[in-house]
C-alpha cells in the first residue's frame, strides 16, 4: 500500500485499476513539505462516464443480493480498514496533513461506518398499513435508489467516503466516488481494500479529477440517481440547481459556523478541553468545528486565560513527527484567508490573545498558522460570517440566554452547535433553541455511526449516519392490492 506515495496512480472502473483515456494526472502534495508525494489521473467525462455505465450494470445484481450477502462484503471492508489503519493513516496524513494520530482515529472512525451498515443493510423493514375497506391489503417496501455518485472533500479523506458509500452499499446501491483532487490518495487505499474484499465489478468505482469537469457529467447522465456531496455551499448550490433538470435525488452536506456557548455554570476547565478539541483538531478544518466562541460575561477572562495556556502548549508541525498537535493547513488559498479574517478582526477593534501569524520552520515548507485566540469579537467582523477553517479561536461575550441564542443563530449556516452548562433546563431550552441541525451539550465530539449527521438552513439538504443514513439510498414504494371475491 505505501507505494501509492511512490507511483503515478489508477483510478478504478468496472473492476480494474485504469488511466485517464486522456493519459493526464494531477500531481498531489503534501501540504507540510510543499513536496510533490504522488499523483492520480485527471479523469474526464468519459471517464466518469465508463464508471457511470459499470455501475448502472452492476446495479441490478448487486441490489438483487440477500442483504446478508451485502452485509458480508461491508464486514470485510471494515476487517480490512482496521487491520491497515496505520499504512492508511501514514498516506492520509501525508496528503493531508493532519496528526498521524488523528489520522489513524479517522480511519478506525471510517471502518466503524462500514461495521455499522453491515448491520444495517439488514434492516430495510418495510411496513404494512391498515386498509380503509375489507378487500385491501396495504403495504409500503423501501428499494434502493440506483447509480450514486458520492462526492467528497479534502478535510475527512476516509471518513466522507465512508459515511456515504457504506450505506449506499448496504442499501443495494452502486456507487462512483469522485473524491477530493487534494486527497485522492487515501481513496486509492480504501479501494484497494475493496477489491481485495472482492466487491462484483462496477459496484465500487473511483473516478479522480477536477471537480468542475466532471460534476456536469455526474449532473446530466441520466444513469445517476442520486448525488451525494460534502464540500462548500457553493458548490452545493450548483448540484442542487444541476440536479433539478432530471430530479435527481441529492444529499448536500455543507459549511457550518458552529457557535460554541459556555455558561457561567458550566465545569471551565472541561470547556476549555472541548474548546481545545472542537477547535484545533484537523487544524480547525472540520465543518463542525467551533467558529463562534461565546462566553458569558463574568467568566470571559478567566476563560481565556486557562484556554491561552492550553493553546501556547500545543505543538505545530509535519504531522508525520511525534508529538505534533497541529497540522499545516491544506494549501496556501487556506492560509491566506485564514489570515484575512484575523487581520479584519484586529482591523475592527479584536484583541489579539496569542497567536495571529503565518508560522515557518526551517525544515517545512508547508502552510502553516500559529493557533490564535481572539478577544472582543462582535457581529461586524468577517470571522462572525464566513467559515474561518482554520486554528482561529474567536471569543465574543454575552449575559443572557436570549441574547446569546439570538447571535448564534444569526447566521445562514445550521451544522452544529455546542452549549456547556450544568443546568439541566438550560441545557434542554438552548439545545432546542439553536437552530442547527446537532447539538454537543458538554461534547466537543458529537459525531458516531450510530446517530444522525444533519444541516439545517444552508448547512444541507438531506442527512447521513445511523439508520437515518440508509433513507438517502431507498426510495419508498406504496404497493395497494385489491383481493379477488
Ligand atoms: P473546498 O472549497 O473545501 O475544496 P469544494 O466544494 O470545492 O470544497 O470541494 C468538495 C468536492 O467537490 C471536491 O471533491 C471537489 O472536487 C468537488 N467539486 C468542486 N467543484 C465541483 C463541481 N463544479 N462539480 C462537482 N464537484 C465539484
Amino acid at each position: 500500500m505505501s507505494s501509492i506515495l511512490t507511483d503515478h496512480q489508477k483510478m478504478y472502473s468496472n473492476g480494474r485499476w485504469v488511466e485517464a483515456i486522456s493519459g493526464q494526472y494531477i500531481e498531489v502534495m503534501n501540504p507540510a513539505t510543499g513536496e510533490v508525494i504522488g499523483s492520480v489521473p485527471a479523469g474526464d467525462r468519459p471517464d466518469a462516464a465508463a464508471a457511470i455505465d459499470a455501475a448502472d450494470k452492476a446495479f441490478k445484481p448487486w441490489a438483487g443480493k440477500t442483504p446478508q450477502e451485502r452485509s458480508d462484503y461491508l464486514y470485510k471492508t471494515y476487517e480490512k480498514l482496521v487491520e491497515r489503519a496505520d499504512e492508511i493513516a501514514a498516506i492520509l496524513t501525508a496528503e493531508q496533513g493532519k496528526p498521524l494520530q488523528e489520522a489513524k482515529g479517522e480511519v478506525l472512525f471510517a471502518a466503524e461506518y462500514f461495521r455499522w451498515y453491515s448491520e444495517e443493510a439488514k434492516r430495510v423493514y418495510g411496513e404494512t398499513i391498515p386498509a380503509p375497506t375489507p378487500a385491501k391489503r396495504l403495504m409500503v417496501i423501501r428499494q434502493p435508489i440506483g447509480v450514486v455518485v458520492a462526492i467528497t472533500p479534502w478535510n475527512f479523506p476516509a471518513l466522507m467516503i465512508a459515511r456515504k458509500i457504506a450505506p449506499a452499499l448496504a442499501a443495494g446501491c452502486p456507487i462512483v466516488l469522485k473524491p477530493a483532487e487534494l486527497t485522492p490518495l487515501t481513496a486509492i487505499a480504501i479501494f484497494q481494500i475493496f477489491e481485495e474484499v472482492g466487491f462484483p465489478a462496477g459496484v465500487a468505482n473511483l473516478v479522480t479529477g477536477v471537480g468542475s469537469v466532471l460534476g456536469p457529467e455526474f449532473l446530466e447522465n441520466i444513469k445517476v440517481k442520486k448525488i451525494t456531496f460534502t464540500g462548500s455551499t457553493a458548490v452545493g448550490k450548483y448540484l442542487l440547481k444541476g440536479s433539478a433538470d432530471q430530479m435527481k435525488k441529492v444529499s448536500l452536506e455543507l459549511g457550518g459556523h458552529a457557535p460554541f456557548i459556555v455558561f457561567d455554570d458550566a465545569d471551565i476547565d472541561a470547556a476549555v478541553e472541548a474548546c481545545i478539541i472542537s477547535k484545533f483538531r484537523n487544524a480547525g478544518q472540520t465543518c463542525i468545528c467551533s467558529n463562534r466562541i461565546f462566553i458569558q460575561d463574568p467568566i470571559l477572562g478567566l476563560f481565556s486565560e486557562k484556554l491561552a495556556e492550553q493553546v501556547k502548549k500545543l505543538k505545530m508541525g509535519n504531522g508525520s513527527a511525534e508529538g505534533v498537535d497541529v497540522g499545516p493547513l491544506i494549501d496556501e488559498r487556506a492560509l491566506n484567508k485564514v489570515h484575512e479574517h484575523v487581520q479584519d478582526a484586529v482591523a475592527k477593534g479584536a484583541k489579539l490573545v496569542t497567536g495571529g501569524s503565518k508560522w515557518k520552520a526551517d525544515s517545512l515548507d508547508g502552510s502553516f498558522y500559529l493557533p490564535t485566540i481572539l478577544r472582543d469579537v462582535d457581529d461586524s467582523m468577517l470571522i462572525c460570517h464566513e467559515e474561518t477553517f482554520g486554528p482561529v479561536a474567536p471569543l465574543i461575550s454575552f449575559s443572557t440566554e436570549e441574547e446569546v441564542l439570538e447571535k448564534a443563530n444569526n447566521s445562514n449556516y445550521g451544522l452544529a452547535s455546542y452549549v456547556f452548562t450544568n443546568d439541566l433546563g438550560r441545557a434542554f431550552r438552548v439545545s432546542e433553541g439553536l437552530e442547527s441541525g446537532m447539538v454537543g451539550v458538554n461534547d466537543p465530539l458529537p459525531t458516531v455511526a450510530q446517530s444522525l449527521f444533519i444541516g439545517w438552513k444552508e448547512s444541507g439538504v438531506g442527512y447521513e449516519g445511523g439508520k437515518y443514513g440508509m433513507d438517502q439510498y431507498l426510495e419508498m414504494k406504496y404497493i395497494s392490492m385489491l383481493l379477488n371475491g
